[in-house]
């Protein structure tokens, strides 16, 4: 649409960063603090819903994969009828609404239904997550970028071109690719990655139960499985790993005894 009459409703896509409730942006606090009716993901942080108006309706709508979801087209219908009877709509989803968090199929309906839609963008878990171990995605001294790719393609769907990603030289930051894990190392390797680039898994990055582990790609699906690493969980494949401290200390890695998480570390 492109000539909205003034008041035409708008639907806030908020994005809750990755956890930690002090990475969500200070638009994202207020605007969850203005609305009226929360659509929100699994993947929300909880503290993040001490924002929301002692009178907001809080409707959680996750999808978690695998798991029973509710269906997108009902939370596009409520949304939707939400905000034409004058609701103040927030979709309130983890890390950023449009890093796989289907923001674009929802900004796509909202907008044909003739309702105005912004972004409050969020910290997305495949930056913020490796940062909290010391990460940092890009580095000149190791890779020139940084993909960020699923690791669970839409069904009927190729899914990456793991033998691209595999020549690329760029860090690969692997959302959704726990359950994947034990294909997506066969498909890099086979498309040319050496099986002993360095390899990190973050679980529930800035969150209270954050754990992570490194070790080389060949590993990978012994080390997930090994230190029970599970999902929402970031894999990070590429030279840069060997910058994150952890790295240094993989050697004598034993059991839990590196799975501190960042915030009893800081301490
Ligand atoms: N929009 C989200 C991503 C949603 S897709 C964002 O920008 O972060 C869901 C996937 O994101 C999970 O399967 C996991 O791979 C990743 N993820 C989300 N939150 C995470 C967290 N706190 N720690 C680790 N991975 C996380």
């Amino acid at each position: 649409m492109s000539h909205l009459a003034p008041h035409t409703p708008t639907v806030h896509l908020v994005g809750a960063g990755p956890g930690d409730p002090e990475l969500l942006t200070l638009k994202a606090a207020r605007t969850i603090k203005e609305a009226d009716v929360i659509l929100c993901d699994d993947l929300v942080d909880p503290r993040v819903l001490e924002h929301a108006s002692a009178t907001a309706r809080v409707l959680y709508v996750g999808k978690r994969g695998g798991c029973p979801s509710t269906d997108q087209r009902f939370i596009h219908l409520v949304m939707i009828r939400e905000a034409m009877n004058g609701m103040k709509v927030v979709r309130l989803k983890g890390g950023d609404p449009f890093v796989f968090g289907r923001g674009g199929e929802e900004a796509d309906a909202l907008r044909q239904a003739g309702l105005q839609v912004q972004v409050v963008s969020g910290l997305t878990a495949g930056l913020a997550g490796p940062a909290s171990i010391g990460l940092p995605t890009t580095d000149r001294r190791h890779t020139p970028g940084v993909a960020l790719v699923t690791g669970h393609a839409k069904e009927g769907s190729k899914g990456p071109n793991w033998t691209a990603l595999a020549q690329s030289g760029l860090t690969l930051v692997i959302y959704m690719g726990v359950a994947r894990a034990e294909h997506i190392v066969q498909a890099l390797v086979a498309g040319g990655l050496s099986p002993e680039t360095p390899a990190a898994i973050i679980s529930a990055a800035h969150t209270p139960q954050q754990r992570q582990a490194v070790c080389v790609l060949s590993g990978l699906v012994n080390t997930i499985a090994e230190q029970g690493l599970l999902s929402p969980a970031l894999l990070v494949i590429g030279d840069v790993v060997r910058v994150a401290p952890m790295w240094g200390k993989r050697s004598t890695q034993v059991g839990l005894k590196f799975l501190e998480t960042p915030h009893t570390a800081a301490r």
